[in-house]
């Protein structure tokens, strides 16, 4: 077996006992490989292990990745910062984008989404830390972009995404996705199409399940240090 495999294993029986005792559903948390600076080879090893999901932050580096493994049928989720000028290529090659963080860039993806195709799935990321340097829109701003996208016949609105600033403390970093975690739930009341709460890392992914994730982005813990 492969290292990544190996990992892959020891994630999933990890995640399954915290579904327990947090008393999830058993398989309500899903896995996203986040394969930023990973060889293409470690992809594919994750593939073979059963992973489908794949995150990536940087437009080109994962352009050229979607290219390589077009034979894989691999789902690709865009997760980094978005410039208005890359959203044709985001929205022609990415099923998925995690980090929609103002109107703007919502209208350019819905623009640039083809007819023919399923829509995009998109969630809206939220600042939590207020950080100014930060992507994500600040927590009650969230609303009005979901209402923005909800609208957009070629996205659909699929959740909330966020990377909290990295604490150590697991009270602490319970307390951060559980801001995220509670607006969600109010929103799915609006919008009942909304169904992942990406949230959960390397370094907090039991918090993350604690407090409600459905979609761990975990790229160290599965394929190791990056290149
Ligand atoms: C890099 C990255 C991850 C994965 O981080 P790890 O600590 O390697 O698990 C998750 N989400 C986003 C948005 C990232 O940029």
């Amino acid at each position: 077996m492969t290292i990544v495999a190996e990992h892959i294993n020891k994630l999933v029986t990890s995640l399954r006992s915290f579904e327990q005792r947090y008393e999830k559903p058993a398989g309500s948390v899903k896995l996203l490989a986040v394969s930023k600076r990973q060889s293409i080879e470690k992809i594919a090893e994750a593939h073979s292990a059963g992973l489908k999901d794949f995150g990536e932050n940087y437009l080109q580096e994962a352009l050229e990745k979607i290219e390589k493994l077009k034979p894989l049928d691999l789902n690709w989720h865009f997760i980094g910062p978005i410039q208005a000028n890359k959203t044709k290529p985001i929205a022609e090659e990415f099923q998925w984008v995690h980090s929609v963080d103002r109107t703007k860039i919502a209208l350019r993806l819905n623009e640039h989404r083809a007819d023919s195709r399923l829509p995009l799935n998109v969630c809206v990321q939220v600042n939590l830390s207020n950080e100014a340097n930060k992507s994500g829109v600040a927590l009650q701003d969230a609303e009005d972009l979901c209402v923005c996208i909800a609208r957009l016949p070629h996205l659909k609105l699929r959740g909330l995404m966020a990377i909290p600033a990295p604490l150590s403390v697991f009270d602490a970093q319970r307390v951060c996705f559980r801001l995220l975690a509670n607006e969600f739930v109010r929103l799915q009341s609006l919008y009942p199409q909304m169904d992942t709460l990406s949230m959960g890392m390397s370094n907090d992914y039991e918090a993350a399940i604690a407090e409600g994730s459905t979609l761990l982005r975990i790229g160290t813990g599965i394929f190791g240090p990056r290149e």
